[in-house]
């Protein structure tokens, strides 16, 4: 038997014994791994979280907003700035839009 021949039928079980082996030898450090394994987890959701949050802030400072009061399309410097043509403020109610001079 060529001493490599155990490897080409490792199976389920033979996994699951060196598995229970690994757990038997490095069982003691498993709960620090495992802290570190979900800290970096975690790192790693925000990191993605705030790159999207990010690349919206990007979108919607991008695309143009037209006006709903006076139809002027115009780029925003800020999100929710006042529109250059009448000075009405995206997303507020015509109601309230201020009137024409
Ligand atoms: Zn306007």
């Amino acid at each position: 038997m060529v001493p490599l021949a155990f490897l080409q039928n490792v199976g389920l079980p033979e996994l699951i014994i060196i598995l229970v082996i690994a757990l038997l030898i490095f069982g003691h450090k498993l709960p620090s791994v495992a802290r570190s394994l979900g800290s970096s987890v975690n790192e790693f959701k925000k990191g993605a979280k705030e790159g999207e949050l990010e690349a919206q802030k990007q979108e919607q400072a991008m695309s143009q907003i037209k006006c709903a009061y006076c139809g002027t399309t115009y780029l925003p410097a800020t999100v929710g700035a006042p529109c250059p043509g009448c000075g009405g403020k995206p997303g507020t109610p015509p109601a309230a839009a201020p009137e024409k001079k």
